[in-house]
């Protein structure tokens, strides 16, 4: 992975932002948790193509501030009568039973916090996050926070022999505002807000770890092409939208995924009403994904059409 500065950052600045407590390359039999909620696409476009990634330093703003986060955590060793474990990291193993030739998988994670007593275990993940996430998280539910917090728990239960009782994300707000908290029902009302994330029963955080080692290993070898679509839900996709608007009205009067529904309803409202189309996003592939370039999924989303 190559680190570009094209802001003419000041070196103390680049060296801070490009600091990582993690080794982000992915390794072969190794897998962190991080890599195992990735898509399987991304996961190996980014190992087959790590040397020729770059990134801008100024990308990482949130994940210095998310490792700042972390630091002031490592502070507190204890909590309402509870053990705190910082950071701790845990490795466990898995067989890989289905091939010819089992062998072994190292699965590796470091939960921020894991709060112990002598009969369970708590796990939280403090995410240093935008206010707008959490609304939709409340929305919609946040899918890889549940699945990197599971997988979390299932290591925790076997480095500790303790169940775990629940999992928690703590997010701090970065771009929280007071009068959006004001004026948004569903807006946090204030900037750091618990979340709490469902906890999955013991044999299916098993069974989720090892098809994702197991299909993560399986592709290995497969050519760029034919490795596995990434879905909807891994793009971060928002479909298009049709909305009915008023005249003098900002907002919608009502939103439609679904072109003709919003004409019909335009027909039957009448004058001083128009449509306005919103387009979707593929929010992941447009803005975050390191390995786009090499994608040809996205490559093949983003071509100009034929006349
Ligand atoms: S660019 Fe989009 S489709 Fe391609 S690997 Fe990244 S997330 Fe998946």
């Amino acid at each position: 992975m190559q680190i570009t500065n094209k802001h003419n950052l000041p070196n103390a600045l680049v060296e801070a932002l490009t600091h990582s407590d993690y080794d982000l390359q992915p390794k072969p039999r190794v897998y962190s948790v991080s890599d195992l909620i990735q898509p399987t696409q991304l996961y190996h476009l980014k190992k087959r193509w790590w040397s020729n990634l770059t990134e801008d330093a100024i990308d990482n703003l949130w994940r210095m501030y998310g490792q700042i986060t972390h630091q002031m955590l490592s502070r507190c060793h204890n909590e309402d009568g509870y053990d705190v474990r910082v950071e701790k990291r845990m490795v466990d193993r898995v067989l890989m039973e289905e091939f010819e030739d089992p062998y072994e998988i190292e699965v590796t994670g470091k939960p921020d916090r894991v709060l112990l007593c002598r009969d369970h275990a708590i796990v939280e993940d403090w995410k240093v996050t935008s206010a707008w996430s959490v609304v939709f998280a409340g929305k919609e539910g946040k899918p890889d926070w549940e699945k990197q917090l599971n997988c979390y728990a299932a290591l925790v239960e076997n480095y500790y022999q303790v169940p775990v009782k629940w999992l928690t994300v703590w997010a701090i707000l970065r771009d929280w505002s007071e009068s959006e908290a004001m004026r948004n029902e569903n807006y946090p009302k204030k900037p750091i807000v618990e979340i709490p994330v469902k906890l999955w029963p013991a044999a299916k955080r098993l069974d989720y770890i090892y098809q994702r080692v197991y299909d993560l290993e399986l592709y290995d070898c497969v050519e760029d092409q034919l490795l596995p679509e990434c879905t909807p839900e891994d793009q971060w996709a928002r479909p298009d939208k049709w909305a009915v608007m008023k005249e003098g009205r900002k907002s919608a009067v009502r939103l439609y995924e679904n072109e003709a529904e919003a004409e019909e309803r335009l027909e039957k409202e009448g004058k001083g009403f128009f449509l306005q189309h919103r387009p979707g996003i593929r929010t992941r592939c447009e803005r975050y994904c390191a390995v786009s370039e090499y994608c040809w999924q996205h490559q093949a989303a983003t071509a100009p059409l034929d006349d």
